[in-house]
């Protein structure tokens, strides 16, 4: 007995001076950073208590299991309260910039990032993401603007990048400063030599394919973000497709090493959108992919290391609104996103029917407001009841009852407009009000539609993956990684 005591003892002690042992730099060959847009880490323990109740994913995600877990700070040189551009640049440069700065200092002077220094350092290098290819969070690591909105100008900086892989729902352009829209930048993309993919059909030989590549959704012309999980329709293009085609592509053609940037980026916008159930399928498609990390770190596991964190905290998310308990099995019944809904409810109650097209872009009102159909309450409410379970399993009182109805007179007696404006949609106001009463009965509550100061959580697990525990600030992050790659910076 006290013999087998003292031989645990010794195995656990070996165990800890083997894992506390420094790794030879040259032996963590495939670096994988993946970012959760405004992930903070009540969106992650959101995420796992909503897939408790409602059996819709992991009760515990893969990531949250990793052995090593600590804190970052997330401040811009700016602000205590970073963008996506200022965080992305800090996380793919590890310098400090202002908020709406990419890939430059807070003077302007152009930085180099760790997929640059990859490349320098004779390894292959990609970037993949669920939104639009040059937004902010890619953008970071292979731009240099003082706007994080010149989506023409960061395009043309990916297609003149070394980059080897890139991925996103599509080239986002705004027609109007140029009148050059997102088919003129794939198409500059394929005079470049870069051979152009659309939809996960066409994601095959990766392996064998030679010369940069970038991968698009299924309609990157008219939807430059990919649809919400939540939205998702079978046979549709996923992030980890993207994951695994880039994987195999690198793979393929670098042996030797690469370094890959994975971005969940839509996590960030369900919550610009206080939309809970949006937010916790975003991470757990965001989970899917790094299931695909996973499958190549266990092939490789030696000289692999995985690396999970988020660029800020989006929406001030809180477990809890107000009453020392939660009822997450309420959020069961919503199947579709707030910007899902809304076109449906435009669809079922709006004359001629309105859709959203993709979720960055609101559908006009004017129209609908015109040639709005006679809808009666009990009709609106009925919606509600199929679609989120309000009257059903989630109770109403008399008083929250007579403001939905007030807001149903404004836009269907008296034809008022019903728009919700938000960083990436717009929806309508019964709709997005519905959304916060039933996450407020589930527990749920934001503090508003913005980002937030708060620290974000970092989870590593592979070679060297103890030494990112030093990692205190989202700059020191490119840093510790290139270090245990060996990049020249
Ligand atoms: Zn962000």
């Amino acid at each position: 007995m006290k013999r087998n005591v003292i031989f645990r003892l010794f195995a656990v002690v070996l165990i800890a001076l083997v894992a506390a042992a420094p790794v030879d730099a040259k032996r963590v060959k495939y670096v994988f950073y993946m970012i959760g847009d405004g992930m903070g880490i009540n969106h992650v323990r959101g995420t796992e208590i909503f897939n408790r109740a409602t059996g819709y994913g992991p009760a515990e995600l893969n990531f949250s299991q990793f052995p090593y877990r600590t804190f970052i700070t997330t401040h811009s040189a700016s602000s205590l309260v970073t963008d996506s551009a200022a965080a992305g640049t800090a996380l793919a440069t590890g310098t400090k910039t202002n908020n709406n700065y990419l890939g430059v200092d807070a003077e302007k002077r152009p930085l180099s990032s760790i997929a640059m220094w990859a490349k320098a350092s004779g390894y292959g290098a990609g970037v993949a993401t669920c939104v639009g290819v040059n937004h902010a969070t890619p953008g970071a690591f292979y731009a240099n603007t003082e706007s994080r909105s010149n989506y023409e100008l960061i395009a043309e900086q990916l297609i003149a990048s070394p980059l080897d892989f890139a991925a996103g729902g599509g080239f986002i352009n705004q027609k109007s400063k140029t009148g050059h829209d997102s088919a003129y930048l794939e198409n500059l993309a394929t005079k470049a030599g870069i051979t152009v993919l659309h939809g996960k059909g066409e994601f095959t030989d990766m392996a064998s394919r030679k010369g940069r590549v970038i991968c698009l959704g299924d309609n990157s012309l008219s939807e430059t973000d990919l649809p919400y999980a939540v939205d998702h329709q079978p046979g549709q293009t996923k992030l980890v497709d993207f994951t695994n085609a880039a994987i195999d592509y690198l793979y393929g053609n670098y042996p030797k090493g690469f370094f890959l940037m994975v971005e969940g980026g839509s996590i960030d916008h369900a919550g610009h959108n206080d939309d809970p159930v949006t937010d916790f399928q975003e991470t757990n498609d965001f989970a899917e992919a790094i299931d695909a990390v996973l499958a190549f770190y266990r092939r490789h596991a030696a000289e692999t290391v995985i690396i999970v964190t988020a660029d800020h905290e989006t929406g001030g998310l809180m477990l809890g609104a107000g009453s020392y308990e939660m009822k997450p099995s309420l959020l069961a019944k919503q199947k579709y996103s707030e910007n899902g809904l809304t076109a449906r409810f435009r669809a079922r109650f709006y004359k001629p029917a309105e859709t959203v097209q993709g979720h960055t872009d609101g559908a006009p009102m004017a129209q609908a407001l015109q040639s709005r159909q006679n809808t009666s309450w009990e009709a609106v409410k009925d919606f509600l009841k199929e679609e989120l379970g309000m009257w059903d399993t989630v109770p109403v009182s008399e008083s929250a009852e007579a403001a939905f109805k007030a807001t149903y007179d404004k836009t269907f007696v008296r034809g008022e407009n019903d728009d919700v404006v938000s960083l990436y949609a717009t929806n309508t106001r019964i709709v997005s009000d519905a959304i916060d009463f039933v996450s407020k009965a589930a527990g749920y509550s934001w503090a508003h539609g913005s980002h937030t100061g708060s620290p974000v959580p970092l989870f590593a697990i592979g070679a060297g993956a103890l030494d990112l525990m030093s990692c205190r600030d989202n700059t020191d992050i490119p840093k510790a990684l290139a270090k245990l790659a060996g990049y020249k910076r």
